[in-house]
């Protein structure tokens, strides 16, 4: 028996004693995800957290304390019944916990991986507030992962008799595939209709290997398909068909909009337009969809080699193009963000991982210009020095720039991770739509837009946002989807 597995038996034990105390929880140490070696993932594109043993999982659900009013819940968007299922983990009992946490969400494997648990429902966990540091507080994340990674799959979600009646999705991101799986469940006959040529928006194209495992998402791609769901791929709404010919002439009852916000921003300074800058979204496409990464063996869209790259921004986006990078061979990779790393948007982790593989983080700088050679090629990247004002709209302290600070990095290539936007292919063919200044569509409380028989939801209405926020708004659509199918 290692260490460990005693440890466990003991408080076990206690437990059924009746003798398990909150001070005997709060000395059980929080369990460090098993993670593959920094030096040797820097050149695979394998996923890096390896997941929890059972012996870890069960000690990190006995950290819970099972708090009444359960503050954890509160914290997930989608409500998840969390005290409970981490007490099942913590009896052994995977199965229920799996049941509990498919109640509220359908993609558990994703989102114990991907979704932001330090500023959801670890955010406001009794453990990390005891112990001041929400990286103590209970990893809620993990042990979703750990029950959703032990599930086998096979059985398939009941579904209702034909209705007879018609939906349309349009896109497979997160938020489609929900709305997909709980239109189909009430009966009627849906069909997916996604632009790029693969199903699973951006947990394909945008979120790297290393992070969620690109058979993860095909599992549930092939649920929807045994489910009976039709999946069109290569078909753009607003090109191919748009949505009124789809509810006019194809016969589509109802419509789900859940395009994502797929357009990338620029920083609009000189030297953009030169040969070696990426958009983020670019640059993860190729590399994801298009296996850039396999450099001409079986890519049709290769992507030049870089040695050094300068990624711009704080977010996700920026920490998942950079450690792209660095998997696709890059001597050098700095991350330059305006403000500090207190302010930085992306997951904890993916902040420590990025440090452990090497890359250099410039922070409180921002890009002033692109430098190019005669060919047009990028050079280098001229930046200025930053520093914290007063708090701007976002409530973050503003980056002001420091007067005369400008220095150069050598590199290559320059990706731009500073945002996405809507794309407006569907505002401009679809004219009934109403949308908000930013081009994201206007919905109500059950994403019904202002369209009779669409709905919409995901980063399209949110701006650029989470998976759980989509899969939440692609369940609240179908329901509303639902109900206005069955009226007479
Ligand atoms: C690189 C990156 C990393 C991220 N990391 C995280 C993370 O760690 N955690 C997290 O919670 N969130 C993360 N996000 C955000 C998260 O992925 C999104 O909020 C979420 O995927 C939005 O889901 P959605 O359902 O709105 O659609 P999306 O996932 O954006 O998918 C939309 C789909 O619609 C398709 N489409 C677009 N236009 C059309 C059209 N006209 N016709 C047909 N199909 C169309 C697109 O091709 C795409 O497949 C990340 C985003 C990016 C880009």
């Amino acid at each position: 028996m290692t260490r460990d597995e005693e440890r466990l038996q003991e408080l076990l034990e206690k437990q059924q004693a009746g003798l398990l105390k909150a001070a005997d929880r709060y000395e059980i140490p929080s369990q460090p995800m098993p993670a593959q070696d920094a030096v040797r993932r820097r050149s695979n594109i394998d996923e890096v957290a390896l997941g929890y043993t059972e012996t870890q999982a069960r000690l990190e659900a006995m950290r819970c304390l099972q708090c009444k009013n359960a503050p954890c819940v509160q914290g997930c968007p989608v409500r998840i019944r969390i005290r409970d299922f981490v007490a099942a983990i913590a009896e052994g009992q995977y199965d229920q916990a799996l049941s509990i946490i498919r109640e509220n969400s359908l993609l558990p494997a994703v989102c114990g991986r991907v979704c932001p648990q330090e500023v959801q429902c670890q955010e406001t966990c009794t453990v990390g507030r005891k112990f001041r540091d929400v990286e103590k507080s209970v990893s809620i994340g993990r042990l979703e992962r750990f029950v959703a990674d032990r599930d086998k799959g096979g059985s398939l979600p009941k579904i209702a008799p034909p209705t007879g009646k018609k939906v349309a999705v349009i896109g497979s991101g997160p938020g489609g595939i929900v709305c997909a799986a709980d239109t189909r469940r009430a009966g009627h006959d849906v069909t997916v209709f996604e632009a790029f040529h693969k199903p699973g928006g951006v947990m394909v194209y945008g979120i790297p290997e290393f992070r969620l495992p690109k058979a993860i998402v095909q599992d549930e791609i092939d649920v929807l398909k045994k489910m009976g769901v039709q999946i069109v791929c290569n078909f753009i709404i607003g090109r191919t068909r748009t949505i009124g010919e789809l509810m006019k002439e194809d016969g589509f009852d109802a419509v789900y909009i859940g395009v994502g916000a797929g357009l990338p921003r620029f920083m609009g300074i000189e030297g953009e337009q030169l040969v070696g800058v990426y958009s983020a979204n670019e640059y993860l496409t190729r590399s994801n969809l298009m296996r850039a990464y396999e450099f001409g063996k079986g890519s049709d869209t290769p992507i030049a080699r870089s040695r050094r790259v300068a990624v711009v921004g704080g977010g996700n986006v920026a920490m998942d193009a950079a450690r792209t990078a660095v998997r696709l061979g890059a001597e050098k990779v700095y991350l330059v963000y305006r403000r500090s790393e207190k302010e930085m948007p992306a997951r904890i982790e993916e902040v420590h991982h990025a440090k452990e593989e090497g890359i250099e983080f410039h922070i409180l700088q921002n890009p002033k210009r692109i430098l190019g050679d005669e060919l047009g090629n990028v050079v280098g990247i001229e930046c200025l020095r930053y520093e914290l004002g007063e708090p701007d709209d976002s409530g973050r302290r503003r980056p002001v720039p420091v007067a005369g600070s400008e220095f150069v990095l050598d590199v290559d290539t320059v990706i731009v991770a500073i945002g996405n936007g809507a794309n407006p292919l569907i505002q401009q063919t679809t004219p009934e739509l109403e949308f908000n200044k930013w081009g994201n569509i206007v919905v109500d409380e059950k994403c019904a837009t202002s369209m009779k028989g669409v709905y919409a939801g995901g980063d399209i209405v949110l701006g650029a946002a989470t998976v759980i926020l989509a899969m939440g708004q692609g369940r609240t659509a179908a329901a509303a989807i639902n109900e206005y199918l069955t009226q007479p």
